[in-house]
């Protein structure tokens, strides 16, 4: 009740929400209470969360806040969110986010913008949550729910985290079941927690995380007990902190807070050691291939058809057309084109084929710096603190918020986990973030180190 009262108070300004299930939460919080009545309390029990509007619930609204899907109520539940329900957890709602996870500020979404609750000290300015995972970062932060389920296929679990003060974890590519998620890239999207602090992430990734028949590219692996690894010393840990990561530009402050988390990391016993991923320069042009090339073919099945929007036409062609039209924002169409367009005869060779070999290159040089014992990298997760909603450079040029990503999509890529830790403020106490990354299936080292700086 408490946590549906101040979504009530605080939503219309937030836009957080984008669904709340008032009925639903009372209910499962109802069936909370008589087991724990009865002594069998679960994992999660009665613990109230937001659902990132990509998870597809059963029998909720879920439109991955994109006008094509209008009024989609699947009739299944994403593995991901049966899990947590499976371990006593309590759903509020669906949360906002950018248009199919395609965005790093939350305004591509078809509901509007979330408001970040974070604020310069003094001022007035709307600023963004960062994205895609907006609405999750935003009510966490917020204190609109106790955790969120999110998404990350190049940054969207840990920008918004950044960019609120909270912690967000990617896992391993293959950690969580993809089944149910509404597809963006395939080979690069996993599903992870928001929380407010490194506990609660690891809480709720053992909840998340499992092996599922109906998702071929999860993993057969033990969901160890990630909540005994917060706490654990660092003492003797080697910290990777690789060269390539100093972009040019790189504002002061970033720079700042990233020699703290070195600092620390070292007061509390780790080995600093400097390292070379000579390949990251080339990340970032590589995940605008391969994202666009995923999505336009993940994104073909919206034809009027079977989901949410149909604008009729004189014959199914032009339905397919006026519907697409009508159903996808700016963004979504711009990723369709270049997707298209790389995947085309001709084309193929020359940007797909070599995104990929780039990849290889990228997954390459990590695998030399864990082999030569390095237990996990530590870097800046944005490249700035959260910037004004509707800022007219970002949003001026398309390149400009694709670099929001710089940090972060190199682990998409190299399927490795990631986690981003609230590490400080800037000069105009907006909240700023770290980044360790760690070897395949090694989150327990993630939330060992980010406590640390936490
Ligand atoms: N900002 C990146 C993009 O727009 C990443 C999004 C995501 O991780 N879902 O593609």
């Amino acid at each position: 009740e408490a946590y549906l009262s101040a979504i009530e108070a605080a939503n219309k300004k937030l836009n957080a929400y984008v669904t709340v299930t008032a009925d639903k939460a009372r209910e499962m919080a109802k069936a909370s209470d008589a087991r724990i009545m009865q002594g069998e309390a679960r994992p999660l029990e009665g613990v109230p969360l937001g659902i990132k509007d990509l998870f597809a619930t059963e029998g909720v609204h879920t439109q991955a806040c994109s006008h094509i899907l209008d009024g989609f109520k699947p009739r299944y539940e994403s593995t991901v969110t049966a899990n947590l329900w499976a371990d006593g957890a309590v759903m509020l709602g669906k949360l906002n986010m950018d248009e199919f996870a395609m965005g790093s500020s939350n305004e591509t979404s078809y509901y509007g913008p979330v408001v970040n609750p974070w604020r310069e000290e003094g001022g007035n300015k709307d600023l963004v949550p960062g994205g895609s995972s907006g609405g999750s970062a935003a009510a966490v932060a917020a204190w609109l729910c106790a955790g969120a389920t999110a998404t990350d296929t190049g940054g969207s679990i840990r920008q918004p985290a950044a960019f609120t003060a909270t912690v967000g974890i990617k896992p391993t590519y293959g950690r969580c079941s993809r089944w149910g998620i509404v597809a963006f890239a395939s080979s690069l999207d996993q599903a992870g927690p928001i929380a407010r602090d490194v506990r609660d992430a690891a809480i709720l990734l053992k909840s998340m995380a499992s092996v599922d028949p109906k998702d071929t590219t999860s993993v057969d692996r033990p969901v160890p007990d990630y909540e005994t690894a917060v706490g654990q010393s660092v003492k003797g840990l080697k910290i990777g902190i690789p060269k390539e990561y100093r972009v040019d530009g790189m504002p002061a402050e970033i720079e700042a807070l990233w020699q703290k988390g070195i600092e620390w990391m070292r007061e509390a016993g780790a080995e600093i050691v400097d390292i070379s991923l000579p390949h990251t320069k080339y990340a970032l042009p590589a995940y605008y291939i391969v994202a666009p090339a995923e999505a336009s073919s993940n994104l073909a099945r919206y034809d009027g058809v079977r989901y949410g929007l149909r604008v009729p036409g004189r014959d199914i062609t032009e339905m397919y057309e006026k519907t697409r039209a009508a159903g996808f924002g700016r963004e979504v169409k711009r990723r369709v084109m270049i997707g298209t367009y790389v995947l085309s005869a001709g084309y193929y060779d020359a940007y797909y084929l070599r995104a990929q070999k780039v990849r290889t290159l990228i997954k390459r040089d990590f695998e030399q710096v864990f082999e030569a014992g390095v237990d996990a990298i530590l870097t800046p997760a944005t490249p700035s603190a959260a910037f004004g909603i509707a800022d007219q450079e970002m949003n001026e040029d398309p390149v400009k918020m694709y670099l929001n990503d710089i940090f972060t999509v190199t682990v998409n890529m190299a399927g490795l986990p990631g986690i981003a830790v609230p590490a400080g403020l800037d000069s105009r106490g907006l909240p700023l973030g770290l980044q360790l990354i760690g070897r395949p299936f090694d989150e327990e080292m993630l939330f060992r180190t980010a406590y640390v700086i936490e």
